[in-house]
């Protein structure tokens, strides 16, 4: 039985109720483009104006699936597909560089009814990792697949290859060279194909350390998914994998909780396990998804030293999210609710 959610008017973080008690929605989607160091006045108007019509875009494009009866899980991939294309983010095209001048891109998506999930890590030719990790949860008997064997396993799918150089963005490469010579590490050759920087390339903002791409839905069965894709962190090195495709830090989805999907510093998503805790507040303790949300980023990511954010979504409509960075790109649409953007702390 779906809830009527009294919960829903005071949860819902980011959209700004316009008084009254409203309905639960039926279907919601709510989308992130990385959270980080994004202050008002950093942003040039034009990179602004960028960066939120990418996130409409996004979520419209779950949106539209979700109003029509399609599923959770193909709402997150279709959304996430957008932004893995869009050089803007760090996942797909537009991912950070390795040490070495390589794109190692993660992603990992789950099925909140089933607890089905897939995840692949370090994958460097496939062009929408969202859809590999899909692959892995439907086509394989496995939940996490990494390196050459996930790429082997994402051609023999037959997914979309691409070039490396397909990945190649001037002002991630710029980052890298940042991060290499402030640790004093070689520089090394651009990818073979790199070519001329875009235009799109001066638009990439470097948000700190994070970027990665995330998207949670609730469909109008009820059920709920979320998926994560990302280049994981500037100049990682030794196959580094971070949180985004560990299920229960990053990425999590469960009927009998929660959704959810962050983005921040892996290496402390996946020691609080993020994901799940949020969950596992809302299952176990019936913390309401925002002050569940609340209590693991603003509090225990906090106090461990951890900085980053997470968006969610509940079966009963609730949606939620929450960040200790200055800013996260953001966006959010629901049944009866108009679609809304956000970047900054103050925006609602
Ligand atoms: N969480 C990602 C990682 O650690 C980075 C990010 O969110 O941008 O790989």
């Amino acid at each position: 039985m779906r809830r009527i959610g009294i919960a829903l008017v005071l949860a819902v973080a980011g959209m700004a109720s316009s008084g009254g008690a409203q309905a639960a929605p039926k279907w919601a989607i709510v989308a992130h483009g990385g959270a980080g160091v994004i202050e008002r006045g950093q942003l040039s108007p034009e990179q602004e104006a960028a960066y939120r019509r990418s996130m409409a875009l996004a979520a419209e494009a779950g949106a539209v699936l979700l109003r029509n009866g399609g599923s959770a899980l193909d709402a997150v991939e279709a959304a996430i597909k957008v932004l893995e294309d869009d050089p803007l983010f760090n996942a797909g095209r537009g991912a950070v560089f390795t040490a070495e001048g390589r794109n190692e891109l993660d992603a990992a998506i789950m099925d909140g009814r089933t607890l089905a999930a897939g995840a692949v890590a370090g994958v460097t030719r496939t062009r929408h990792p969202i859809a590999l990790a899909r692959a892995v949860m439907e086509r394989s008997p496995h939940v996490m697949l990494q390196g050459e064997g996930a790429d082997a396993f994402s051609r023999a799918m037959g997914l979309e290859q691409a070039d490396p150089a397909f990945f190649f963005t001037q002002r991630r490469w710029r980052s890298l060279e940042k991060a290499l010579g402030a640790q004093r590490l070689p520089i090394p050759e651009p990818p073979p194909g790199a070519g001329a920087p875009r235009p799109s390339d001066e638009l990439v903002h470097d948000e700190g350390k994070h970027g990665t791409v995330g998207v949670v839905a609730l469909d109008v069965r009820g059920d709920v998914a979320a998926g994560t894709s990302t280049g994981g962190t500037t100049a990682k090195r030794w196959g580094r994998v971070g949180d985004s495709p560990v299920v229960g830090a990053g990425t999590y989805a469960s009927n009998r909780s929660c959704a959810v999907s962050g983005t921040g510093t892996g290496e402390y998503f996946i020691r609080l396990t993020v994901a799940r805790e949020i969950c596992a507040l809302v299952e176990h303790k019936g913390l309401s998804l925002q002050a569940a949300a609340d209590q693991v980023v603003q509090r225990e990511l906090t106090a461990l030293g951890g900085d980053g954010g997470v968006i969610a979504v509940a079966p009963d409509g609730q949606i939620a999210w929450s960040f200790n960075t200055s800013g996260m790109y953001r966006a959010a649409a629901a049944e009866g609710r108009p679609l809304s953007v956000g970047i900054y702390k103050d925006e609602p």
